[in-house]
């Protein structure tokens, strides 16, 4: 977290509007993070698994000064052209919401957790800005907290390291949102190295960075148009399936394996899965054959990138939206039909990622075939589901980041 002379665009706006907020004659420090796409892993992390993101080149950013001797915390979000604020002594939260704006509860919830672990800051006035588009499976929320995370950090000097952040950063998302969502989004975002994604191991929170650098290809991301409503309570029903299946593995595996500990379906593996599944009820199995197989594809995608080998990495990247799609029953008529079409525009592979049941796809193409997928899926998306789609181009890009300004 070093001083850099490039900043993202979203600083420059949060300083302008840091200027026109709060006034110009103090220095001001900005901190900047970036959003996430998860290339492949998927509903493996609340099992103990593997996911490999990157963190992409659109961020959410920070830009203010620290109070020297008030608890007062001004913000202003350029995004909702809206102030708000509170002290940060008792900073809202969820179910203590003091009538402050969701946006702004994100950034209270961070006070709170830092506060939780006795992390000695002040208040502040800073302006929010970022180029995450909001609620569509880049992790817009994640790219905040975090960098409100870092911005604290910077400010303060508490000299935290980048899992720490992360995690403050999550504790800060549920405390302010209420959500109970994964540490996922926030180590990938606190993680993000440019040209790299990160193969990330959820029970120990170990990583290796892993250099993504196929030639001549292109990573999108296609909002489905179709709202998450139904993410929350899918995402809780799967949550308790995967359980039911630990269960089950661990009771069938018990008298024959006593020594095993099967305490996640990290633990249960391909051979289990042939050999006993059938013991299995069918609703678990299916959940569960999606976790183990798709644990394997990580690390199968781990290799694929490492020789530059693009089909096979599409390929895998199917196969994982297969497996989502009727194992593990999370997606929905049109992210089937964006992979469709897609595959159709010549994509090595494409997938749902995220929750499901809406947001967005990932889409993994030659950079040959990219004019003609934005087109169809522009054109036939439309026609076939009644919803418009909207691409993104992603690129493995940096960490957070602070400087004053
Ligand atoms: P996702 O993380 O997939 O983008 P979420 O629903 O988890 O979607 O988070 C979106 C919420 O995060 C927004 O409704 C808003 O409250 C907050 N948020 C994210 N980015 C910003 C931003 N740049 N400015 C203000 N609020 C933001
Ligand atoms: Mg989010």
């Amino acid at each position: 977290m070093n001083n850099s002379p490039q900043t993202p665009l979203p600083v420059q706006t949060a300083l302008a509007a840091a200027r026109e907020t709060f006034g110009a004659d103090h220095p001001l420090l900005a901190a900047w993070a970036p959003g996430r796409i998860n290339i492949i892993g998927e509903h493996t992390d609340y099992n103990d698994g593997f996911v490999l993101p990157i963190a992409i080149d659109k961020v959410a950013a920070l830009v203010g000064a620290p109070h020297a001797d008030s608890f007062d915390v001004r913000l202003y979000s350029a995004h909702f052209h809206q102030s708000a604020n509170f002290s940060a002594q008792q900073p809202p939260t969820h179910s203590a919401p003091q009538n402050l704006p969701l946006w702004a509860r994100y950034i209270s919830g961070v006070v709170a957790a830092f506060h939780e672990k006795n992390l000695p800051i002040h208040g502040f006035s800073a302006a929010i800005a970022g180029d995450v588009p909001l609620g569509s499976g880049m992790s817009s929320s994640a790219a905040l907290v975090v960098a409100a995370a870092v911005w604290l950090n910077t400010a303060f000097s508490l000299q935290l390291s980048a899992t720490q952040i992360a995690e403050l950063a999550h504790n800060g998302e549920v405390i302010g949102s209420g959500v109970r969502v994964g540490l996922l989004d926030h180590l990938a975002s606190a993680l993000g190295r440019a040209g790299s994604a990160v193969l990330i191991d959820c029970r120990s929170l170990e990583y290796r960075y892993i250099p993504f650098q196929m030639s001549a290809v292109t990573l999108l991301s296609c909002e489905s148009g179709v709202e998450r409503s139904l993410a929350t309570s899918a995402y809780n029903q799967r949550r308790s399936e995967c359980e039911s299946a630990v269960a089950a593995f661990s009771a069938a595996l018990q008298s024959e394996q006593p020594q095993r500990a099967i305490t996640a379906l990290r633990d249960v593996t391909e051979y289990d899965l042939l050999r006993i599944g059938g013991l299995i009820p069918e609703i678990p199995r299916r959940r569960a054959r999606h976790v183990i197989t798709e644990n394997a594809r990580v690390f199968s995608a781990v290799d694929a990138m490492e020789n530059n080998n693009s089909p096979i990495l599409g390929n895998l990247i199917l196969r994982s939206h297969a497996s989502l799609r009727d194992d593990f029953e999370v997606s929905c008529p049109e992210l089937d039909v964006i992979v469709e079409l897609a595959t159709h525009g010549g994509a090595y592979g494409a997938r749902l990622t995220g929750a499901g049941f809406g947001g967005s796809a990932l889409i993994f193409a030659p950079d040959s075939a990219v004019a003609a997928i934005i087109n169809v899926l522009g054109g036939e998306y439309t026609q076939r589901c009644g919803k418009q789609s909207r691409v993104h181009t992603v690129a493995p890009a940096g960490g957070p980041n602070s400087a004053w300004l």
